[in-house]
């Protein structure tokens, strides 16, 4: 039993979307806020919103969001009752949770000996294992010693997957095939482990082909009881990282929901849970289902079980810190409709999903009935290498999962950030695929149907007619605008005085080239236009000047489209897809001439950084001889290190980098000798 606590100021130890978010909710509460923030962050969007802030420290995390005593020592100037750990960072810190309680403040989650027990995955495997949940096969204990690790692989057979012990987003897993590749593969997942975690020990069980990641979110007060809020499937990942999340899921029944839920609530009693915690498990092709891990936080995709049980989850965690018991019990826990999340990233797909960082220039979230963004950042907010690349979460509801997928997709067409590269229409790319709104998914989903950032299905006729209807209306426009404003002044304004005609153009959308003719209506803002000879009927909005954002209706549809300008090319986005335009009348394109190409990476005598970051290790030096694809230097940026590897076989002239300093995008880092080397001959 614990004592009632009255909740007046709460700090939150976190940044970004997540911090903006428990404020809200602590703003309808009317408890306190303090934020805590790095230098870069002093005039971020949660320090902006909260009641109070601290600087903590410089901008690494370590010197920051990470340094514990400074953020404990900040909860206690400031007079707060208690510390929201949010989600990352110190969440599922043991030492931090305890360090809080000891200063006589609480802790917004569960306590220490929970965290401690469910960090450690072979720990909660055999507690899972004792509660009766099923696990992955495999020898549920941590082994280093490499001639263990062999012998216990044998036994669990092949695919396997090499997990740290103490691992955690997805860093240091591995699939072995065959009993061939097992011992380079122990090797380089302990390496990996003991620099990731500082520790070597490693577990293995079965590798489970073409899973589904189905999640059930559990609630537990102080008073013993535990409730469960449905699954979420996060099946959609890359890279063992959740891109789309969904509730419900198209694999469950409601049985296999309510065995999943009594699992989730049986093992987090058999760990003395309390507050918000995720249960995870995988599901086989068969549909049987195994735990996976226990996640002691609020997970960044709580929002779609907000939607469906209509419940604040950051208010439950509140309530339940403060020693209120749950409101609810079980059956009273409603679901209605369907919801969906798309994460919002800081990262280049067509460049191999490198982070991006920068200064957000133009900002416009979209708004509407039923859409959800929970984002950090606004116009004028500063990406740094320094943090997750997590920028924004948008979600939205439906009665139905098709209404839920359209209201996300036009969400996201309207969605604009300009200023650093998000995945945007990488996601909506995944959001519209065939395979998607089957609902056919598993954690393979993106190997199966991309590859280098673009889906292998061609868009739909539809997309592509929809993108250059909008680029060919915008470029009429403008010539017109520009043709009305060079008019003597008696004319007047928006008023043609030739007669209406069809306009050709001829439309360049990269690999497509299509036929447009457009013939303005006699009535406001209405065209017919023929794509390729397809008719469609389009209203138009008021035209100006470079405008990023463009709805119309097309037949009996609203789109919505995200325009960029580059020269004379306009560019489209939409449903996933994105396009450049040139767009030429009949007789520009007789004459066209196509742009010489900028010279390619293997031609320059240069390595060139890829994103910007901070240098971590350069692994040659001049005079080398070096590969193409060779690793040459490798760059740390939000919390991943990436290695930039040689774009032709070289010859190192001189290094123009040292380890630590910081490098932006496009700066050379190296250069070669201009003469080849010679080739060698086996
Ligand atoms: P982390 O804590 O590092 O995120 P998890 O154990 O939660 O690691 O696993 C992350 C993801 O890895 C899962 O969502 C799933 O996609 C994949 N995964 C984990 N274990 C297995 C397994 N035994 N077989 C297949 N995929 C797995």
């Amino acid at each position: 039993m614990r004592e009632r606590i009255m909740l007046e100021k709460v700090l939150i130890a976190n940044r970004g979307e997540i911090a903006v978010r428990i404020i809200r909710t602590c703003k309808q509460m009317n408890i306190r806020t303090v934020a805590v923030h790095s230098e870069i962050d002093s005039r971020s969007r949660h320090v902006q919103e909260a009641d109070e802030a601290s600087l903590l420290g410089g901008d690494r995390p370590e010197d920051s969001y990470l340094n514990k005593s400074k953020i404990l020592e900040s909860a206690l100037k400031h007079g707060c009752q208690a510390v929201h750990p949010g989600y990352g960072f110190l969440s599922e810190n043991a030492a931090f949770a305890k360090m809080v309680e000891e200063a006589g403040l609480v802790f917004i989650g569960p306590p220490p000996q929970a965290i401690m027990l469910l960090g450690d995955k072979v720990a909660s495997k055999k507690l899972a294992l004792g509660a009766g949940v099923p696990v992955v096969p495999g020898p549920v204990e941590p082994l280093s010693d490499p001639a263990e690790l062999i012998r216990a692989a044998e036994g669990v057979g092949f695919p396997l997957l090499l997990k740290p012990a103490a691992g955690g987003g997805g860093k240091g897993m591995r699939i072995v095939r065959e009993r061939k590749e097992l011992a380079q593969a122990l090797q380089v997942c302990q390496e990996e482990t003991r620099k990731a975690f500082g520790d070597d020990r490693i577990f293995l069980e079965r590798y489970i082909e073409r899973p589904r990641h189905i999640e059930i979110q559990v609630l537990a007060d102080a008073f013993g009881r535990i409730i469960h809020l449905g699954e979420r499937e996060c099946s959609i990942q890359r890279r063992y990282q959740k891109i789309i999340e969904e509730t419900p899921s198209t694999a469950l029944t409601e049985e296999k929901r309510e065995m999943l839920g009594r699992w989730a609530c049986d093992l987090a009693r058999a760990a003395g849970y309390r507050n918000a915690g995720t249960v995870e498990f995988i599901m086989d092709s068969k549909g049987d289902f195994f735990f996976l891990e226990m996640n002691t936080r609020l997970q960044v995709e709580h929002p779609v079980t907000e939607w469906v049980t209509g419940l604040d989850l950051v208010e439950l965690q509140l309530r339940i810190a403060a020693g209120e018991p749950l409101p609810l019990n079980q059956d009273q826990v409603r679901r209605r409709g369907w919801a969906m999340e798309a994460r919002i990233c800081a990262e280049d797909p067509l460049r191999n999903f490198l982070p991006s960082t920068g200064i957000i220039t133009r900002y416009a979230v979209p708004r509407g009935k039923n859409i959800r963004v929970d984002s950090g950042i606004e116009a004028g907010s500063v990406v740094s290498v320094h943090y997750d690349s997590l920028l924004a979460k948008v979600t939205a509801w439906g009665e139905t999962r098709e209404q839920a997928r359209e209201t996300l997709i036009q969400a996201l067409n309207g969605y604009h950030v300009e200023g650093v590269i998000t995945n945007l229409d990488f996601v909506n790319s995944i959001l519209t695929h065939p395979a998607f709104i089957a609902g056919d998914l598993s954690t393979d989903f993106i190997a199966e149907h991309f590859e280098e950032g673009r889906r292998k299905v061609p868009c739909s006729t539809e997309t592509l007619h929809f993108m250059v209807i909008a680029a060919t209306l915008v470029y009429h426009n403008r010539n017109n605008l520009v043709r009305e404003s060079l008019k003597p002044m008696a004319s007047h304004v928006g008023q043609t005085s030739r007669p209406a005609e069809w306009v050709n153009y001829k439309v360049k959308a990269e690999k497509d080239i299509l036929d447009i003719r457009i013939f303005k209506k006699n009535v406001p803002r209405e065209w017919n236009v023929l794509v390729n000879e397809v008719p469609y009927q389009v209203k138009t909005p008021e035209f100006e000047f470079f405008r990023r954002r463009l709805r119309l209706k097309i037949n009996d549809q609203a789109p919505m489209f995200r325009l960029y300008y580059e020269g004379n090319f306009i560019g489209v986005a939409y449903n996933g897809e994105v396009r450049t335009c040139e767009i030429y009348t009949p007789r520009e394109w007789t004459l066209s001439r196509y742009m010489p190409k900028p010279k390619a990476a293997e031609d320059r005598n240069e390595l060139l950084c890829p994103m910007p970051g901070l240098v971590v290790t350069i692994l040659v030096k001049p005079g080398d001889r070096v590969f193409r694809g060779q690793d040459l230097i490798s760059i740390e940026s939000m919390k991943m290190e990436t290695f930039v590897a040689s774009p032709a076989d070289r010859v190192v002239e001189a290094v123009l980098v040292r380890p630590g300093q910081p490098v932006e995008t496009g700066q050379v880092l190296m250069t070669f000798k201009k003469e080849k080397p010679p080739a060698v001959t086996v």
